[in-house]
């Protein structure tokens, strides 16, 4: 019983219908869901499931990795919630955007400071309020990070187009410039979500992002702390 996920296809999709598959006390399991949910790098979704004019306020949502089951875990308790039920679901659009511009920003950041610095990333965290960035850089040089999201701006600010698609793990592997992720490899799956940023970055990827660099608008550096031998950590945000 997994769940389609729907964000893989349409970041911009933030209103559904789906079929509730199964209710565990407070989480709600459905056919396929807008939500993204949390992983190792990006926020999950918020928002509500209807049913017709009850509201149930989504706190959490998870996927299982073995079975892709996605939860929905409600603030209050799943009453009235039944397997066979049709819910209409509703993401805080608001965060889910910030989350986008934020991760699509991460991406070009990470491509420069690549491109520019031979700095690899090692880590990240996107949230709705900020997001940051680990790299692998042996000084912690203020400038370099200014002038990597000067340059980020810069290119964001020409507009350029993403396209995601799907492609088989062997073709895909062959071609991405993986080596920007210093530890992680793509998860074990026989097709890969493939982001692609004209000219500037691609990735194996299944997190949501903007359709254009532009919708970015500006990026702010916020900090930069030094983690330890050759890690640096970057704050940014977006207005
Ligand atoms: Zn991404």
């Amino acid at each position: 019983m997994s769940t389609k996920p729907l964000y893989l296809y349409d970041s911009y999709l933030w209103e559904f219908e789906a079929k509730i598959l199964q209710v565990r006390e407070n989480q709600v399991i459905l056919d396929q869901t807008a939500f993204h949910p949390l992983t190792g790098s990006v926020a999950s979704d918020l928002g509500y499931l209807m049913k017709g004019n009850m509201k149930y306020e989504v706190a959490e949502v998870e996927i299982n990795k073995e079975t892709k089951e996605i939860a929905h875990t409600l603030e209050a308790a799943a009453a009235d919630l039944n397997q066979g039920d049709v819910l209409k679901g509703m993401l805080n659009w608001e965060r889910r955007y910030r989350l986008m511009r934020l991760h699509t920003a991460a991406h070009l950041i990470a491509a420069i400071m690549y491109s520019d610095y031979n700095a690899l990333i090692t880590g990240g965290q996107v949230d709705p309020a900020h997001a940051k960035l680990d790299f692998n850089l042996p000084k912690t040089d203020r400038e370099i990070f200014e002038a990597a999201v000067e340059k980020t701006n810069e290119e964001a600010s020409k507009g350029v187009s993403l396209k995601i698609y799907f492609l088989a793990r062997e073709e895909a592997l062959k071609m991405l410039g993986i080596v920007k992720l210093a530890e992680k490899m793509p998860p074990q799956e026989k097709e890969l979500r493939i982001v692609e940023i004209a000219g500037i970055d691609i990735q194996a990827d299944g997190g949501p992002h903007v359709k254009n660099t532009n919708e970015i608008d500006e990026i702010c550096l916020l900090k930069i702390e030094n983690k330890g031998k050759n890690q640096r950590r970057i704050y940014f945000t977006v207005k």
